[in-house]
């Protein structure tokens, strides 16, 4: 290693000191799948983190259509049932259900999670779930994947063709009672009609835990310009995603994963700007070809960036952002400093 790789090695490790955060990873849904084992996290995941630095992690719970209508909401307890046994197992990580556990949890050297929500679909129809979800210590919210459910529309992977119902009366309620009990609303995939009806009704700085500009990939999931600009007009934060940089595999790539935080932080500051990586490549590859084939299908095929598809590469993102000419401050501001500004404020 040169003298001048070695510096910036030893600024990597600076600005990785305090912990990165990634907003949305779908280990839930991997662990209920791996409920017959022991000490996953210490053996499929542990490595990866802290490899990469990893402090905060939003841990998704998510159900996939299989389950649904008739065990959603089982399943989702399940999830959060193996957090909790996996975080007494002694894996290093704790689940943390306010800003000062979160600070606690990064003293004590342990990877802080903060369960998050990926759809309603484990509430059905019924609000009084939602105070046992929050009691549970989920913190954040979204309400829709792409499919539609009682609370509203997830955005399509297209241009064009969303719903235009915004939110139901049930989603509606869903949102005032996150407020109520102090749960972060995300807007990541809701439909660009119930994106709108959601920051209507809230009043504090919103986030899309995991999203992408449609500058570079023009699908109604992603995010306009405009909708970047409605967050930062309420100091919200996007976390950018790392699976849907381009619809084109050649150009998903480092370099256009930081086109998207340059792209942000152009039109609402670098304030406005966090991570929410959404790695699930480890997912993807454990699924039969059919699967992958019915995903494109009613989706779209993610295209992973070689350099940066788990959370061992998140020093590829730093080492690049320093030689993109990021300063230190706002470097820490992208891995960091934003997220933990919502937490403090939210949580
Ligand atoms: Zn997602």
């Amino acid at each position: 290693m040169t003298a001048k790789e070695k510096s910036i090695e030893e600024r990597i490790d600076r600005l990785h000191a305090d912990g990165v955060v990634d907003c949305h990873f779908d280990m839930p849904m991997d662990l209920y799948e791996k409920r017959n084992r022991t000490n996953v996290v210490a053996t499929d995941y542990l490595p990866e983190l802290e490899t990469g630095n990893i402090g905060i992690l939003g841990a998704a719970i998510y159900i996939e259509d299989r389950y649904l209508p008739e065990i959603g909401l089982r399943v989702a307890l399940d999830q959060i049932a193996r957090l909790y046994a996996e975080a007494e197992q002694g894996a290093r990580v704790a689940i943390c259900k306010s800003y000062q556990e979160i600070l606690g949890a990064r003293k004590d050297r342990k990877i802080a999670l903060l369960i998050t929500m990926e759809g309603v679909e484990p509430l059905g129809t019924d609000l009084d779930l939602l105070r046992v979800f929050y009691e549970l210590g989920v913190r954040s919210i979204g309400l829709t994947h792409a499919r539609r459910n009682a609370a509203g529309d997830g955005g399509v992977f297209a241009p064009t063709g969303s719903s235009g119902d915004g939110l139901t009366a049930f989603g509606r309620d869903v949102v005032r009672q996150c407020e109520v009990f102090g749960v972060i609303v995300d807007l990541a995939h809701i439909s660009p009609a119930g994106f709108e009806d959601i920051l209507a009704i809230t009043t504090r700085p919103p986030i899309v835990s995991h999203t992408n500009a449609r500058k570079y990939y023009e699908i109604e999931r992603n995010v306009t310009n405009e909708q970047i600009k409605m967050i930062g007009e309420r100091r919200g934060v996007i976390g950018v995603n790392a699976v849907l940089v381009s619809p084109k595999k050649e150009e998903s790539t480092l370099d256009r994963y930081i086109d998207h935080v340059e792209h942000v932080a152009d039109l609402i500051g670098i304030e406005g700007v966090g991570i929410g990586f959404d790695f699930f490549e480890f997912i993807y590859r454990q699924w039969p070809e059919s699967k992958r084939k019915e995903v494109a299908a009613k989706l779209t095929t993610p295209h992973f960036i070689p350099d940066l598809s788990n959370h061992s590469h998140s020093r590829n993102l730093t080492r690049r952002l320093i030689e993109r000419g990021f300063s230190d401050e706002n470097i820490e501001k992208i891995l960091r400093g934003n997220w933990m500004r919502i937490f403090k404020e939210l949580l």
